[in-house]
């Protein structure tokens, strides 16, 4: 190679994500294929939503504000804390990335779940980081275990609440105690992608007064999930002022676009949309649990839109044969699958299907 690249990133794998619905349809010469593999919503998002976009289409040539001055604003009186403590990113996965950057120096030890979002760990050795793997128990973080890891060298903690994949959520109580034994120079970054979907009284549902009792914890949100926003690209971070600082550092000029600012106030605004949106899901996990009960399959309970479930037979040959079959998942090593909860008319297409394959 004619031009060194920087050490961390020569064992690096770029990120795969689900194939694409286009894809599938030309590679198997379908007319009909139905995604439930990213966790998408599959009412879309709000209808309000739209017809903001449309109007901001006639703003394109324009920069985008920088500073997300409205978006912020808006979150700043929903949430009941100040701008400075507010970060708006282009996803959670940008989030990530700066996080790690602001961060993490060659050494640093950074401990998370074995079984949870893939980002924590490529991000990590993006920097140099030495990931330390903490399995999950019972499907569930093991917030013990990961006390246990903390060193000198201890940088971050990544807790994913309600989990991605398996779907498990840890208690407030459960999380508060841990809280209480983190030292306060290890940066906790608390992940609630689906908090809109849980549906436990003891889901820690006010995550913001953590932040104001601990000044070392950062709370990541996204329009991705329930909002449906996936395609547009916009998140926001919530924490202590100085934290927002340092990551405010190192964010390009205008991370998040014009039409994601707008959409993600619009969309804020739109509850009554969640509220359909947790509906539907909740009426078709429940649809789901009951079918995996007949089929006697195993799976964690989830609080998310999305289930973990051990089919009892390879996960990638499932993955497979459900393709050729129009319904895309995903394998999640060994006899485990993940399957995003889709409209009703969808998850009723993926049992028939998967007990087509399965012979069942
Ligand atoms: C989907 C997901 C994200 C990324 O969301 P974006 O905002 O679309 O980047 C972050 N964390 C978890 C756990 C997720 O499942």
């Amino acid at each position: 190679m004619l031009i060194n690249h920087r050490e961390e990133i020569k064992s690096l794998q770029p990120y795969k994500p689900g194939k694409p619905i286009e894809d599938v349809k030309r590679e198997y010469g379908l007319d009909n294929v139905i995604k439930l593999a990213s966790n998408e919503n599959p009412l879309g998002c709000s209808e309000k939503v739209k017809e903001k976009i449309k109007e901001g289409l006639n703003n394109l040539a324009i920069y985008p504000d920088g500073n997300a001055t409205k978006l912020k604003e808006a979150l700043s009186k929903s949430l009941n804390v100040s701008v400075e403590e507010i970060l708006p990113s282009s996803g959670s996965d940008e989030m990530i990335d700066l996080i790690v950057k602001a961060y993490v120096n060659k050494g640093d030890e950074i401990i998370m779940a074995d079984i949870t979002f893939p980002r924590y760990i490529q991000t990590a050795e993006m920097m140099g980081g030495i990931p330390v793997i903490v399995p999950l128990k019972d499907y569930t973080f093991d917030l013990n275990g990961m006390l246990e890891k903390i060193t000198d060298k201890t940088k971050i903690i990544w807790i994913c609440n309600p989990n991605n994949p398996t779907g498990t959520m840890v208690k407030e109580e459960e999380l508060v105690k841990f809280f209480d034994k983190v030292p306060e120079n290890v940066l906790i970054i608390y992940d609630e992608a689906y908090r809109e979907y849980a549906t436990k009284d003891d889901y820690p549902k006010d995550s913001i007064k953590f932040i104001k009792n601990y000044p070392n914890i950062l709370v990541m949100r996204t329009f991705s999930k329930a909002y449906g926003l996936a395609g547009i690209r916009v998140a926001y971070s919530v924490g202590n002022k100085e934290i927002i600082e340092n990551i405010n550092k190192v964010r390009g000029p205008f991370n998040v676009n014009s039409l994601a600012l707008e959409a993600a106030i619009t969309a804020l605004e739109d509850q009554d949309f969640i509220k359909k949106s947790y509906d539907l899901n909740l009426e078709g996990k429940n649809y789901l649990y009951e079918e995996f009960d007949k089929m006697g399959f195993f799976y964690p309970p989830s609080e998310t839109n999305h289930i973990f479930v051990n089919v009892e037979r390879n996960g990638q040959e499932v993955f497979v044969e459900l393709q050729k079959r129009g319904v895309i998942i995903r394998p999640m090593g060994g006899t485990f699958i993940r399957v995003s909860i889709g409209t009703m008319e969808e998850n009723k297409i993926f049992i028939e299907k998967l007990k087509e394959v399965l012979g069942k």
